[in-house]
């Protein structure tokens, strides 16, 4: 018999195995509860199952536990890097970001072993794709980095916001991404609100449309990079299939059916798409869409030529999208002599 890898189950899935299996319903609500919410990791420490349910448990399932810590790596800004290996020896990375003045405590995680994208200046796609995460292995980096960071076992702080901006392209996986989402949100379980997880896409319009379909309250942001198809097809490849005419229209589709204002990601690249007459022409673009624009100047990737502008130029740039309306923000650096920036993680090859 295949034992039921208790982790990959939705708090309701977890509930109908467990009456599936013939114990009532409300075992199940404790499994889950003592899995996400006091982070247990085996039966054992589960002191309110009688001690046969226990050892019946363990014929029949486990807890999965697929994350191997291999390396930390702390900046001075408190900014954490995570480095695991999966049971295959694949190797992905995740990010802690500390807030102190807001006190957000952010992650960054991955949703696949490298990225099909091939962006031109982002060190994972520059690495090629393995495999996409299964909803365990993108739930344990939330859980694993909940136990580092807690002064107590599985307590404060907690982890508050989370966004898929790691490796990977999430709506490329978007079934494991939207599981793994559905057991974090759970309030029973890390209760993190909806509203506080971003997913981070390339532009994969068809994926847009069917998130748009279920009315998540999610935080949906594109990578956009260039406000016009000449430049984005140089940068981003996924632009050949579906330009920006069409992305444009399924983020309008996507706002109009979540009322959810959309976030643009526009990376800064010294002297190829961060002049005033591209900061005019995303303004136009963007015109009378609800939406917010996050400029990230460019983390340098050893093995590229790119380089970021100088800060007077990202300055220029949002200068000219807030007097035409357009709410900016430039992104604040954070980790980046660990290599923990955007763009900038990768997985080591086997
Ligand atoms: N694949 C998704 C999410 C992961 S990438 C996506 O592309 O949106 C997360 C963000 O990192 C994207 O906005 C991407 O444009 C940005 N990024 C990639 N390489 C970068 C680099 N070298 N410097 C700064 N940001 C980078
Ligand atoms: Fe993939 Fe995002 Fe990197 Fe592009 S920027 S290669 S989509 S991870």
């Amino acid at each position: 018999m295949k034992k039921q890898d208790l982790k990959s189950l939705t708090r309701n899935e977890l509930i109908s195995w467990f009456a599936k299996e013939g114990y009532p319903k409300f075992r199940g609500k404790q499994v889950f509860n003592w899995i996400y919410k006091n982070g247990a990791q085996d039966f054992d420490e589960m002191t309110n199952l009688p001690s046969n349910m226990q050892e019946d448990l363990k014929e029949k399932s486990f807890i999965s536990n697929n994350l191997i810590l291999k390396d930390v790596f702390s900046a001075s800004d408190g900014t954490t890097k995570y480095l695991w290996s999966l049971s295959d020896c694949e190797t992905i990375e995740g990010v802690y970001l500390p807030f102190v003045k807001d006190g957000r405590h952010s992650i960054c995680i991955s949703s696949q072993v490298g990225c099909a994208m091939k962006c031109s200046f982002c060190a994972t796609g520059n690495d090629g794709y393995v495999r996409d995460l299964t909803p365990g292995e993108i739930v344990e980096q939330v859980t694993n980095i909940q136990r580092s960071i807690s002064k107590e076992e599985f307590g404060e702080p907690r982890i508050s916001n989370v966004v898929f901006m790691g490796m990977g392209e999430p709506l490329d996986n978007m079934d494991s991404v939207l599981k793994a989402i559905n057991i974090i949100n759970d309030e029973k379980g890390m209760d993190i609100g909806m509203r506080r997880i971003t997913v981070s896409t390339s532009g994969i319009v068809p994926k847009i449309r069917e998130l748009a379909n279920i009315e998540m309250q999610l935080v949906l942001a594109i990578s956009l990079n260039s406000p016009n198809n000449f430049l984005r097809d140089s940068l981003m490849p996924i632009n050949k299939k579906y330009p920006i005419e069409e992305l444009i229209k399924a983020v309008k589709y996507y706002i109009e059916k979540t009322n959810r204002r959309v976030t643009f990601e526009y990376v800064l690249i010294d002297e190829l798409n961060d002049s005033k007459e591209l900061a005019f022409e995303l303004a136009g673009l963007l015109k009378g869409l609800l939406c917010h624009v996050n400029l990230i100047p460019l983390n340098p990737v050893d093995q590229f030529n790119f380089k970021s502008p100088s800060k007077k130029v990202v300055n220029e740039f949002r200068d000219i999208l807030e007097s035409k309306g357009i709410e900016t923000t430039i992104r604040q650096e954070r980790g980046k002599n660990i290599e923990a920036a955007c763009g900038q993680l990768r997985h080591l090859k086997k």
